[in-house]
């Protein structure tokens, strides 16, 4: 994995947030709304607004389109926020995210031309049985052709994500989404454990008893088996829920895991900066007013003490599997005390849950498979 620590030179990430979906997936409760030709030029005009006065004069690492659904834009409007982005020689990684469905070698172009170098697609699965559960429409054939166009228009790194623990999922149609991924070779793999998001389709329907969460140990068997599948092709967890070709992995994800500075537009977008870590207000509108009033109405705000941040560096750094690093939390952190997490450190690794060497400290497949638990005592510390 690559190493690069960018926090000594204070290079920024920057993340869009692009609100809108065709359609909603029944696991999903993020923010979207189906978009109307007039709600995309409002959106696009606002953002490119909203990115002009929030302007910070830092050189930028990586950027991120996220969302939603990106690739619902269309080229102009791809065309009109590249050329508003402050992109410089920095810049090592610039990813979008895109759905099956909307994907045309048109706008893959204009993302490529304005200078994007990574497109996830979101398949969730190849089933079609749990693609009902999830919601999803697209077809086989779909998937295919928009993997398809995006490697045509020139994309050498390409991600696919898929989600796993699906009420009703087996472990043979997980892995044989695992192996149908595998088979068009993208350069990166995110695998989700389902998680029942409140205001979801599928949360509605788990409260009123119409289906039923997978077993938590049925849970493990899915993440272990994932590891032990896409490691027969080269791919290597470097994260919970990552895995990558070797030089693949995610670098703004890896920013933001380092805690990094990171400025979100758009709205439900969060940043990190400053010493400051807020979230976009949810509602177009909102933030809309907002930005044209100058008054940016913004939502979780929070003042980030050395000590949350050290708290989050351990517990975003302990799911990356190259885990953490005693002497730069050190150097980073002047009031890092590792004394401090001694005692519960000297637990994980007698029980075979972690493995110290000199100043690195990492969790083991089965630490990692608790990795949502041991977070949780961290904070305790
Ligand atoms: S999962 Fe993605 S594509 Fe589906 S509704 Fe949510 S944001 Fe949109």
């Amino acid at each position: 994995m690559q190493e690069k620590d960018s926090r000594k030179e204070k290079f920024l990430g920057i993340y869009i947030h692009v609100p809108f979906c065709a359609h909603k997936c029944a696991f999903c409760g993020f923010f979207k709304q189906p978009p109307r030709r007039q709600d995309l030029d409002v959106y696009v005009e606002t953002l490119i607004k909203e990115i002009k006065s929030q302007y910070i004069d830092r050189k930028v690492d990586t950027i991120y389109f996220g969302g939603g659904t990106p690739s619902i834009l269309s080229c102009e409007h791809i065309r009109r926020i590249g050329e508003n982005l402050p992109t410089n020689s920095s810049l090592s990684e610039w990813s979008v995210e895109c759905s099956p469905t909307s994907v045309t070698s048109e706008t893959m172009g204009a993302f490529r031309d304005i200078g994007v170098t990574r497109v996830t697609i979101g398949v969730q699965s190849f089933d079609k049985n749990t693609l009902k559960t999830i919601g999803r429409r697209q077809t086989l054939k779909q998937v295919l052709a928009a993997y398809d166009t995006i490697r045509s228009c020139g994309f050498k790194n390409i991600g696919i994500d898929l989600i796993f623990s699906v009420p009703g999922q087996s472990l043979k149609s997980w892995e044989a989404d695992l192996k149908m991924a595998m088979s068009l070779s993208p350069e990166h793999i995110s695998t989700y454990n389902l998680t029942f998001e409140g205001n979801s389709e599928l949360d509605k329907q788990r409260r009123s008893g119409k289906i039923f969460p997978l077993h938590g140990d049925i849970e493990a068997e899915f993440f272990i088996k994932t590891g032990e599948i896409l490691a027969q092709d080269g791919y290597n967890r470097y994260e919970v829920s990552n895995f990558s070709k070797p030089g693949f992995e995610s670098l703004h994800n890896i920013h933001t895991w380092e805690m990094q500075e990171w400025i979100g537009y758009g709205p439900s977008a969060s940043s990190q900066i400053n010493g400051e870590r807020f979230t976009n207000v949810h509602s177009l509108e909102l933030w809309r007013e907002g930005i044209l009033n100058g008054k940016y109405k913004r939502c979780d705000f929070q003042k980030l003490s050395e000590e949350t941040l050290i708290q989050d560096s351990l517990i975003f750094g302990l799911r990356m599997t190259r885990g953490v690093n005693f002497q730069k939390l050190r150097d980073i952190f002047k009031g890092f005390d590792k004394a401090r997490y001694d005692t519960f450190f000297n637990f994980l690794v007698d029980n075979k849950l972690a493995v110290r060497n000199g100043n690195n400290f990492h969790l083991t497949p089965n630490g990692l498979l608790v990795a949502d638990a041991i977070s949780v005592e961290i904070l305790t510390l």
